[in-house]
C-alpha cells in the first residue's frame, strides 16, 4: 500500500482542508503498517496554473508545510515534500501528456469551472493540470489516493492514462490507483454561502476558518456565519434545504467524531444564538493546539526548508526508479 496526496499552496489552510483532507491523512499515516508508505506533497507546480506572486508562493509553501506538520503530519513517518523539488513530476507529466487525449481533458468539469467564461485566456497548464495530477500519483505507483469528491473525475482520468500507457507500450508498469474516500469527511461549506464550498481562493476571509485564526477570529466568524431563523431540528431530515444550518452542525459533529443525529439530539429546539457559541468553542479547542505548533514551526523557516528538502530526497529516490522504467518502455536511450 502506497498512499499519495497533495495540496496547493494557494493561500492558507482552512477548516475544510483540515477536515476534508489533512485530518484524514494524519489518520492514514498513523495507521500505516511496516512496508506501507504515505507521501504528502505541496503542489506548487499546480499552484502556478494561475499566476502567483513569487514571494507569496514561497511563503504559502512554507506555511502549508508548517500547518501540515502542526496538524500531525510527521516527516519521520510520512514523506512530506514540495512538488517542484522533485523534477520527475514534470518530466513524467510530459510523457503522460502524449498519452492523454484532448477529448478526455475536454470533459474535465474542474477546468470548465476554473476557466469560467474566458476559456481561451486560461493557461495551457490549467487545461493540462489533471495530467500532472496523474503523474503525481503514477510516479510513485500509488495504490490508494485519498480524494474529495471534487477530485474523483481526475483520479478516473489517471486510471485511464495508466491503462493506455500500459497497453500502448505493452507493459505492466503502472498499477491502477484506487480512490480512498474517507467515511467522515464532509464537504465543508462557505460560512457566507451554503451553496459554495469553503475555499482558500474565496476572496472573503469571513467565508472560512483558517487554521491560523485566533480564538477571537473564530468566535467572530462563527457569530457572523449565515444561518436561517429556524431552530435546530430534531433529526437529520430537518436539515434538508438548510445548507448553512447543516454545515454548522456537520462541522461540530465531525470535529467531535460524532454522528450529526447525536449533535441534533443535544441542541434540538434551540436557536443558532445558543448553538453558535458552543460550536465556536469546539472549533477553538480543536485548532488552538495546531495553531500553537504552527507558530513555533514558522518561527524557524530553515527547519521547515530542511524537512522539505529531506522529504524531496526520499521522494526522488522512488521517483527515479519509476522514471527509469518509463524511459526504457518508451524507447529513450539510456
Ligand atoms: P483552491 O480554492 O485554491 O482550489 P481549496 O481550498 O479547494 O483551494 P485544494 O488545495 O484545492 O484546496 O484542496 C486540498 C484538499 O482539500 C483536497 O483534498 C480537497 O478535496 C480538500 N478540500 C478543499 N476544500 C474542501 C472543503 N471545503 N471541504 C472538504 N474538503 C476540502
Ligand atoms: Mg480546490
Amino acid at each position: 500500500m502506497r498512499i499519495v496526496s497533495g495540496i496547493q499552496p494557494t493561500g492558507s489552510l482552512h477548516l475544510g482542508n483540515y477536515l476534508g483532507a489533512i485530518r484524514q491523512w494524519v489518520r492514514m499515516q498513523d495507521a500505516l503498517q511496516p512496508g506501507q508508505q504515505a507521501l504528502f506533497f505541496i503542489a506548487d507546480l499546480h499552484a502556478i496554473t494561475v499566476f502567483q506572486e513569487p514571494a507569496s508562493l514561497r511563503q504559502a509553501t512554507r506555511e502549508i508545510a508548517a500547518a501540515m506538520m502542526a496538524a500531525g503530519i510527521d516527516p519521520a513517518r510520512a514523506i512530506l515534500f514540495n512538488q517542484s523539488q522533485v523534477p520527475e513530476h514534470a518530466e513524467l507529466a510530459w510523457v503522460l501528456e502524449c498519452i492523454a487525449r484532448i477529448g478526455w481533458l475536454n470533459r474535465m468539469t474542474q477546468f470548465k469551472e476554473k476557466s469560467g467564461k474566458d476559456r481561451e485566456g486560461a493557461s495551457v497548464g490549467l487545461f493540462a493540470y489533471p495530467v500532472l495530477q496523474a503523474a503525481d500519483v503514477l510516479l510513485y505507483k500509488a495504490t490508494h489516493v485519498p480524494v474529495g469528491d471534487d477530485q474523483k473525475q481526475h483520479l478516473e482520468l489517471a486510471r485511464d492514462i495508466a491503462t493506455k500507457f500500459n497497453t500502448d507500450y505493452g507493459v505492466e508498469l503502472f498499477p491502477l490507483p484506487e480512490p480512498l474516500i474517507a467515511a467522515a469527511a464532509p464537504r465543508v461549506r462557505s460560512l457566507r454561502d451554503g451553496a459554495a464550498k469553503m475555499s482558500k481562493s474565496d476572496p472573503s476571509d469571513m467565508s472560512r476558518i483558517n487554521l491560523t485564526d485566533t480564538a477571537d477570529d473564530i468566535r467572530q466568524k462563527i457569530r457572523k456565519a449565515r444561518t436561517d431563523p429556524e431552530p435546530i431540528p430534531q433529526d437529520v431530515k430537518g436539515l434538508e434545504g438548510r445548507p448553512e444550518a447543516r454545515n454548522l452542525v456537520e462541522i461540530y459533529a465531525t470535529l467531535q467524531d460524532r454522528p450529526v443525529a447525536s449533535v441534533l439530539q443535544d441542541y434540538a429546539g434551540q436557536g443558532f444564538g445558543q448553538f453558535k457559541p458552543a460550536l465556536a468553542e469546539v472549533i477553538v479547542a480543536a485548532l488552538e493546539p495546531i495553531n500553537a505548533r504552527f507558530r513555533d514551526l514558522l518561527a524557524h523557516p530553515q527547519a521547515i526548508d530542511a524537512a522539505l528538502a529531506n522529504g524531496a530526497a526520499q521522494a526522488r529516490a522512488l521517483a527515479r526508479e519509476t522514471l527509469a522504467e518509463v524511459h526504457a518502455a518508451v524507447g529513450f536511450l539510456k
